[in-house]
């Protein structure tokens, strides 16, 4: 068997076409432009890189974006008091905090700060909180989780009663992807660096969703044959044949792993550009909700 190739380049464009689309038809109404504020701390390389990115794709998309970078000394509660300020400024429509926030800052007192309807990465505690609760819906669900449901929708595999298998449980992509799969009434085993004996869990699995970290753990023989697999993985691996000296690969091995698998993301062109996508419609439908 080959796996398919699922096209995270090909949903996420056509998620950004129809932002654009909806962007477009509200500036001709006369309605808000969606806006987008970034809230970057300190200078980590890796945060700039995707903070560029967003405000990139606001532009491309015809979003207006906001951009607030603040020192690795600020103190905490003069992030709080610029949360405040965008909390209430009407051409702010989604606020970002750039995570990790550096060391010394509570993560979780800005995080609860931003408004609810504002909460277009869908971290705040509340919107987190519901995600976890039956009956209940987030006003918005992290970006990064939310494009692995579409991406694995794309498949026409239905999530509904097939036992699905998450490789890592961070705040950011692990526990609410884990989160989401339930809601999609699939059965959810959680793994983490505790978890025994990975392969023979992994094995079950019709769906894999891999959000560790460690470049190319998964290997073929950890793969039900005909299993979905997504990748969210980014690694660096160093190679000198690459103009860059390095590549980047995922958490799974990919060329041997598409031989057992009915469906797999690549890394890059899979789980990556979703995220930036579902921030776009996140953002777009913070605006559609506060008209
Ligand atoms: P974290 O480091 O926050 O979390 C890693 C998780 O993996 C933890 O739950 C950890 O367990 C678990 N883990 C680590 N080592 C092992 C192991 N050997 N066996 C089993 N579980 C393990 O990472 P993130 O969740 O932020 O990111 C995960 C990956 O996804 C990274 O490669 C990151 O670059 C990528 N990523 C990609 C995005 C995209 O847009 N495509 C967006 C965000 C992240 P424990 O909880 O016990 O420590």
């Amino acid at each position: 068997m080959s796996a398919t190739i699922i096209d995270g380049k090909k949903l996420a464009a056509e998620i950004r076409e129809e932002v654009a689309l909806k962007v477009a038809e509200r500036r001709a109404a006369g309605k808000s432009v969606p806006g987008l504020a970034t809230v970057l701390v300190g200078e980590d390389p890796a945060s700039q890189v995707y903070v560029r990115s967003k405000h990139r794709a606001c532009e491309k998309l015809g979003l207006n974006s906001f951009s607030h970078a603040l020192p690795a000394t600020t103190p905490q509660h003069q992030l709080i008091e610029l949360i405040d300020e965008l909390n209430n400024d009407p051409r702010v429509h989604g606020i970002l905090v750039q995570l990790p926030l550096p060391d010394g800052f509570s993560e979780e007192e800005v995080l609860l700060k931003v408004s609810l309807k504002k909460d277009v990465d869908g971290f705040h505690p509340i919107n987190i909180g519901k995600l976890a609760q039956k009956g209940r819906t987030p006003s918005f669900v992290p970006c990064t989780p939310a494009g692995v449901i579409e991406l694995l929708k794309t498949t026409g595999v239905s999530i509904e009663g097939k036992n699905a298998v998450v490789l890592g449980r961070s705040n950011i992509v692990g526990m609410p992807v884990a989160l989401l799969l339930v809601r999609e009434n699939a059965t959810v085993t959680s793994c983490h660096s505790r978890s025994q004996d990975l392969p023979s869990i992994t094995r079950t699995a019709d769906i894999l969703v891999a959000s560790v970290g460690k470049a190319e753990m998964v290997r073929a023989d950890w793969v039900k044959p005909g299993a979905v697999i997504i990748d969210v993985g980014i690694n660096h691996v160093d190679d000198p044949s690459a103009e860059k000296g390095y590549r980047l690969v995922g958490d799974v091995a990919f060329d041997e792993v598409r031989a057992v698998a009915s469906a797999i993301t690549p890394v890059p062109g899979g789980v990556g550009p979703m995220t930036i996508a579902m921030l776009m419609h996140n953002t777009l439908k913070a605006a559609e909700l506060a008209d």
